[in-house]
């Protein structure tokens, strides 16, 4: 008699988290919070530039974005160990350390150019050769599982469109908040999580969108 009182109890019980599995459901309910993420431009920042990574990653994550206040780009990142621009690393840094206690992510904008020094897979030797790889031009660099990332539109623009300008700086910012999200480098070809393997084509043939592994993960 007791194991029928159970059942309804039971069924109950299991419905409750099937719902709870949702994840729709879980956001409804507040049980799961959203990262909040802020864009801090980097000096004078063109608004278009700002407006459309703004909406490139809301419309990709779903998430909130907001603009922060714009802010000189410290010093402390500036290098001229091959041209005078910025480390990607330093800014990456200086960002965890200034984030807004408002924000969960930022994303620093720049449109100076930025590096980072390349090392051969798992070692601390620069990869060869040394003199170009000791400090390296790139387009964007993110922590995984961090709370920030830096783009970089200084190499975006250079003999193409306004609109293929656009659609590349806002594939890299999205490329970059995914690794903050947790996300590695991803072997598929067309996803967006892609190593663009030091060219923009790279990014020009993406299509863009994560693959179902990616997206599974950061679900
Ligand atoms: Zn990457
Ligand atoms: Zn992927």
């Amino acid at each position: 008699m007791k194991a029928i009182r159970w059942i309804p109890l039971l069924s109950l019980f299991s419905l409750f988290f099937i719902f709870a599995c949702s994840s729709d459901f879980a956001k409804d309910v507040g049980l799961v919070s959203e990262p909040k993420i802020g864009i801090l431009p980097f000096g004078n920042i063109d608004k278009g530039e700002i407006d459309s990574v703004q909406t490139a990653i809301y419309e990709m994550y779903d998430f909130e974005v907001v603009v922060l206040e714009q802010q000189e780009l410290p010093q402390m990142a500036y290098t001229e160990i091959r041209y005078p621009r910025y480390r990607a690393d330093s800014l990456v840094k200086w960002l965890t350390d200034h984030k807004p206690a408002e924000v969960d992510i930022v994303l620093g904008l720049t449109n100076q150019d930025i590096s980072i020094t390349k090392y051969k897979k798992g070692t601390k030797e620069i990869k060869d050769p040394e003199w170009m790889y000791k400090d390296f031009g790139i387009f964007g660099l993110g922590r995984v599982s961090g709370s920030a990332c830096v783009v970089s539109s200084n190499r975006l623009g250079k003999g193409v469109s306004k609109e293929v300008f656009y659609t590349r700086l806002c594939r890299i910012s999205c490329h970059e908040i995914g690794h903050v999200l947790g996300l590695h480098h991803c072997p598929e070809a067309n996803c967006l999580m892609n190593d663009a393997n030091e060219s923009i084509r790279t990014i020009d043939k993406s299509t863009g969108e994560l693959c179902e592994k990616c997206w599974n993960e950061v679900r």
